[in-house]
């Protein structure tokens, strides 16, 4: 099949994410990392991470997120932000149940430029009844007032599913009266434990493009969402590392690539395997037109366009444009997608 758009791959990367840890205190049905509660010893330590960051610096990385697990579940994670902050701007995703005014002040004093809170719900049912942890939203939205107490800019993030879709206005106002900047309601991805739970939590693309159109953002509170045309293709500048220190591209592609240990191989040696040059270079086989002129989306999400179709350079299936009948309910089995070359 004939590819279409494309660009010469960049030669190094802009951006960052390193998923810090593979633990986390609360049981998230969505969460995508399949959380433990007690870390793994092959997790590698503050001390690797601040050197591999220096190579990443040296390489021209401008940005750096931090997620998970849940990053604050090991506090040596403070070490890397202080690292990273002077150097890059430096950004938390955290489900907040951990951060008090002390830890706020902390992460304020060490450069930390934003960050980011995972809500799961409106209501503590919704929320509460996601994580499985009783309490946990109440624990979220005082971790949301010391962040902003502490002079911090918060985007609250929720992974749209079947369980809070009827909650996302809601959301926004509760965000909105908590003094957040910024809602970004997310698409849902076939990864950990959202995925055993996909037959009971996924919506069909109808039903989720229903729900973002009937959103009102209150005034000043800005709406961000990841469906088409706003989900430009972003594998052409990212880079993301595991918590055990495998190069995957980006943390939506950590159950399908592994482009290598930077542990052992320098990063800009992984950032030439052949599937990320390839996902990268952003040649597809069908692109929505008006996009690929103005915003280089590039077919959407490779994540997406995998997980559904089993190809790399397949139509990302929720992106209306491209969907061409695929219901997003029905998932393929995991072991029917083809190994990543
Ligand atoms: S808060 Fe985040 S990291 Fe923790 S279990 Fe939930 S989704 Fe996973
Ligand atoms: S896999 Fe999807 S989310 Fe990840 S970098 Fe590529 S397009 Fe962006």
């Amino acid at each position: 099949m004939s590819l279409v758009g494309g660009s010469p791959p960049l030669h190094r990367p802009m951006k960052v994410t390193i998923g810090y840890t593979q633990s986390c205190n609360l049981d998230c049905r969505v969460c995508y990392a399949d959380c433990t509660r007690t870390p793994s010893a092959r997790e590698l330590p503050a001390a690797t991470w601040t050197g591999l960051l220096d190579e990443f610096f040296e390489a021209g990385v401008i940005s750096v997120m931090i997620e998970g697990g849940e990053p604050l579940h090991r506090p040596d994670v403070l070490e890397v932000i202080a690292h990273a902050a002077p150097r890059a701007m430096t950004r938390l995703r955290t489900n907040a149940t951990l951060v008090d005014d002390a830890m706020a002040a902390r992460l304020k004093s060490i450069g930390l430029g934003d960050a980011m809170v995972d809500l799961l719900g409106a209501t503590a049912a919704t929320h509460d009844g996601l994580t499985g942890v009783p309490g946990s939203q109440a624990r979220s939205l005082a971790g949301i007032r010391a962040l902003r107490r502490a002079g911090l800019p918060v985007t609250v993030l929720v992974i749209m599913n079947r369980e809070n879709r009827r909650e996302l206005q809601a959301l926004l106002e509760l965000a909105h009266a908590e003094g957040v900047e910024a809602v970004g309601v997310l698409r849902p991805y076939p990864l950990g434990r959202m995925r055993r739970d996909w037959a009971t939590l996924s919506l069909s693309l109808e039903e989720m493009m229903t729900a973002i159109a009937a959103l009102r953002p209150p005034q000043g509170l800005r709406l961000m969402q990841s469906w088409h045309p706003n989900d430009a293709n972003c594998c052409w500048q990212m880079a993301a590392v595991n918590a055990y220190g495998r190069s995957i591209g980006c943390m939506y592609l950590r159950e399908y690539v592994d482009y290598g240990d930077v542990t052992t191989t320098p990063f800009l040696e992984t950032w030439e395997h052949p599937l990320y040059r390839r996902l990268r270079a952003g040649q597809v086989e069908a692109s929505c037109a008006g996009c690929a002129s103005t915003q280089h989306t590039h077919g959407g999400c490779r994540s997406t366009a995998y997980a559904f179709h089993g190809r790399w350079d397949a139509p990302d299936p929720f992106d209306a444009g491209l969907n061409d009948g695929t219901d997003l309910r029905v998932l393929p089995a995991r072991e029917a997608l083809p190994d990543a070359p």
